[in-house]
């Protein structure tokens, strides 16, 4: 029964939807739904507000998935890589059809279409021929499955569902002229400055909401559904007011079509706490979009929990650190009901008897962010972690029968590649040897994010930006020696 109240369709919710709430594709995971948009049709059930939320991402992989593969792994990395790759490559080859060449640049190495690195009427001209595309049309069907709802919310999570946010308000409008369609989520939320300077955003989005927002969404939802004036948190682009939503994360989520995912071991998404408690990595956006770290109650955690369990299925949590105590709690509470994931750091409480423990009540993946061994980009980063210790946590799991994620970055400012391609190989190589099978090392070359305190180093000139985009190009421009002290580079 405590699991009710993570399933949509509580008694005494029903019928016209107040809010429909759109996850846009194309996010690469299939395993379960999305946490943020399942806390804000919680706030709203808790509110007696009717919100239907629908995960058009999943449907667009589910209808060219032809299975599903369970991993080793539980959380982010538990996915058919290749598959998910492929159905991202055909959309991505759909979406350049439409947009100009990919820009020149110094240092992002990524897709440009994927991190939405185009002007304003590039992306929407792209928008327009989504929409206007058989997506566009699916879309619609889609949505007209609905009653017109007072208000349209869409959740952009990373830049890669920008154009179809985009086309996804512009067929809404088509449905429902004028429908206000209100846009929010991690991807917005690190674009806030850019949205309150300028309107252009503000084009196919009526309002935008920044950060987390279970309170003001339902305080929004309720106001267009009276047509009374709307929370002062849901802001205008262009109008120069950039204020923090109201947030809620003791709210117990309420997850929607549950069975669109994978049926074998689905996953739910939960959080323990929001923020980092680290909050030093100078290259980390999380604690810029996510706010000061502070931790949330279990009842909404163990409803997640009951729920996984009645169907099978494991957790992952999406905490962006849970240190080595909280772990411990979390442990407690889980006891062995389903299987687990979370994403930690390198620290001497992973040890043989803690993560022998853990794995005993369920833990089965931990997410490590090792990034780099290279001291200098250690210190240039604000993350010094010392080998020994990386070593005696890869036995210890490996031992526990605990899996590890272990997340490494090369292409630091000021970085020797040699130097950096030599400690990620010493990395692989040391999981290969210690990690017992049960370990995988995931390597992202680095980018500047916006919001990354790096974005504002002296060591650092942006060189370029995009309007839809997170990532900065850059260029090298002074050499730190030490902390906070730099040198022109010369020549
Ligand atoms: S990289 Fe991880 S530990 Fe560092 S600030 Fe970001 S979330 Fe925290």
């Amino acid at each position: 029964m405590v699991a009710e109240a993570c399933i949509e369709g509580k008694p005494g919710v029903g019928g016209h939807a107040a809010c429909l709430l759109l996850v846009p594709p194309l996010i690469k995971y299939a395993a379960g739904p999305l946490l943020g948009p399942a806390m804000l049709k919680g706030a709203a059930a808790a509110a007696g507000l009717h919100v239907r939320l629908i995960d058009m991402n999943i449907r667009y992989l589910r209808d060219r998935l032809t299975q599903s593969n369970v991993s080793d792994l539980v959380g982010d990395h538990d996915r058919d890589t290749a598959a998910l790759r492929r159905i991202e490559e055909a959309w991505l080859a759909e979406a350049r059809d439409w947009l100009p060449s990919a820009p020149q640049t110094e240092r992002v190495r990524v897709d440009a279409c994927s991190a939405a690195m185009y002007e304003f009427e590039e992306i929407e001209h792209a928008a327009q021929k989504l929409a206007a595309s058989v997506h566009g049309s699916w879309m619609e069907r889609l949505l007209s499955e609905h009653a017109r709802p007072s208000c349209v919310g869409v959740s952009i999570m990373f830049s890669g569902q920008v154009i179809w946010a985009l086309a996804t308000a512009i067929v809404a409008n088509r449905i429902w002229p004028s429908v206000p369609v209100l846009a929010g989520g991690a991807h917005i939320t690190a674009l806030k400055d850019e949205i309150a300077a300028d309107s252009r955003y503000g084009r196919h989005f009526d309002r935008f909401v920044f950060g987390y927002a279970e309170t003001t969404f339902v305080d929004a939802v309720r106001s267009y559904s009276r047509g009374v004036v709307l929370p002062e948190e849901c802001v205008k682009a262009g109008e120069r007011c950039v204020r923090i939503a109201r947030s809620d994360g003791n709210v117990a989520p309420e997850f929607e079509g549950l069975d669109h995912y994978r049926r074998e071991r689905t996953t739910l998404p939960a959080q323990f706490s929001r923020g980092c408690a680290y909050g030093k990595c100078r290259f980390c956006t999380y604690p810029a979009v996510e706010g000061a770290y502070h931790t949330l109650e279990e009842s909404p955690v163990n409803a997640v929990i009951d729920l996984a369990a009645e169907i099978g299925g494991a957790v992952s949590f999406k905490d962006s650190l849970i240190v080595g105590k909280r772990l411990e709690s979390l442990s407690r509470l889980i006891a062995g009901r389903v299987q687990w994931s979370a994403c930690t750091k390198l620290h001497p409480w992973l040890n043989a008897e803690n993560l022998a423990a853990i794995r005993q009540n369920g833990c089965r993946t931990l997410e490590l962010g090792v990034e780099t061994f290279v001291g200098a980009s250690q210190r240039f980063i604000g993350k010094v972690q010392t080998r020994e210790l990386f070593e005696s946590v890869l036995t210890d799991a490996s031992q526990a029968g605990v899996g590890l994620v272990v997340n490494t970055i090369t292409g630091f400012p000021f970085e020797a590649p040699d130097e950096a391609e030599r400690e990620y190989e010493a990395i692989r190589s040391l999981v290969d040897r210690v990690g017992g099978g049960r370990c995988k090392v995931e390597h992202n070359r680095f980018e500047l994010e916006r919001r990354a305190p790096l974005a504002t180093d002296r060591g650092i000139r942006v060189t370029r930006s995009w309007p839809w985009s997170s990532l900065l190009d850059w260029e090298e421009a002074e050499r730190p020696i030490g902390r906070g002290v730099s040198l022109p580079i010369l020549g």
